[in-house]
């Protein structure tokens, strides 16, 4: 059987507004950016979301093209599609949320389809960790369960996200989210605290300074891939997401070489997010454009660190 991934999270209408423009009703949401990224690598892409009777068919058709299982999606026709407008001042790392209509996401009881509860890979995209939950408790034995959160429901929601960190194989969030969720003020000892909680896995998301990640008492770091423009970065944490889980699943493994692998891949789906706005850029990227980068930001990240030789052995001495 292929290996496969499952996705859960929102599917949505997005204004976005950048110092490169304005995009309206683009379309957005944290299971379709993360979707669509892992569909370059993961054999078998599985989506689970809500709609309302306003999203085209052609969204659902786009899925399909990228071999993504839509059996998941379900279609409320009394109800409107989740929309949220976020703005980008000069700082390109923080969203502003200027109005969130939560529609027909906010009833969103997952129903997992019984054919994709067997998915080996797991994503809980963004969402109430009760929401979340109801996931855990309908997968069966999946491989590796990674769980996406946000500084909402850190503040309003607590308790249950601790539950849920405390079930999750890893936990992805972004820099400020951690110091936030652990107390700590710097991201080492926050990364700590949140292994202590329980998942094997923490992986830091720090926006144009890069990611981190801590597995198995080790900690990798990588620089983002240098972009000198950004369009606009909104799903760059969801398709940095879809990247890392698209490779694991891609290789059916959770070492730390998989993982380091995984981490370059994220970085590089992401960074073509950014180059334009919603997923524009996404639906005309190619596998060649994503190895092509893979390749260039190996050769930026890679140092020779074999000590010098010192001047006297150097010259024949
Ligand atoms: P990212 O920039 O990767 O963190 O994700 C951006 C996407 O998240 C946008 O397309 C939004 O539609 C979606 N989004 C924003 N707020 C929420 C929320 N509260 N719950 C779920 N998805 C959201």
């Amino acid at each position: 059987m292929r290996p496969s991934l499952l996705v859960v999270g929102s599917l949505a209408f997005d204004t976005l507004e950048t110092p490169s423009g304005i995009a309206k009703d683009e379309l957005g949401g944290s299971a379709t950016y993360f979707s669509h990224s892992a569909s370059h690598l993961a054999p078998k892409v599985r989506l689970v979301g809500v709609v309302g009777k306003d999203f085209p068919k052609r969204h659902i058709e786009e899925f399909r093209e990228r071999s993504i299982d839509t059996a998941g999606i379900q279609v409320v026709p009394a109800g409107k599609t989740f929309r949220w407008h976020g703005r980008y001042r000069t700082d390109m790392s923080n969203a502003e949320t200027v109005s969130v209509e939560l529609n027909v996401f906010g009833k969103f009881a997952p129903q997992i389809p019984a054919s994709f509860r067997k998915s080996p890979f797991v994503f809980l995209a963004n969402g109430s960790p009760t929401t979340q939950r109801t996931v855990l408790d309908q997968v069966e034995k999946p491989v590796f369960v990674l769980a996406d959160t946000m500084n909402l429901w850190i503040e309003t929601a607590r308790k249950d996200l601790l539950e849920l960190i405390h079930r999750v194989d890893g936990l992805i969030l972004n820099n400020t989210e951690l110091l936030q969720l652990s107390g700590e003020s710097n991201v080492i000892a926050g990364a700590r605290w949140a292994l202590a909680q329980g998942p094997r896995v923490v992986v830091i998301k720090k926006g144009e300074h890069g990611s981190m990640l801590f597995v198995d008492g080790e900690i990798v770091a990588l620089p983002a891939y240098p972009l000198e423009h950004i369009t606009d970065p909104t799903g760059a944490g969801d398709s940095f997401a879809g990247g890392f889980m698209g490779h694991l699943t891609r290789c059916g493994g959770t070492s730390l070489a998989d993982m380091k692998r995984a981490l370059v891949y994220g970085t590089v789906i992401a960074s073509f997010t950014c180059e334009d706005f919603g997923l524009r850029r996404l639906f005309s990227l190619t596998d060649a454009d994503i190895e092509r980068r893979v390749a260039e930001f190996a050769k930026i990240v890679s140092v020779d660190v074999k000590p010098r030789r010192r001047a006297k052995a150097a010259a024949g001495r």
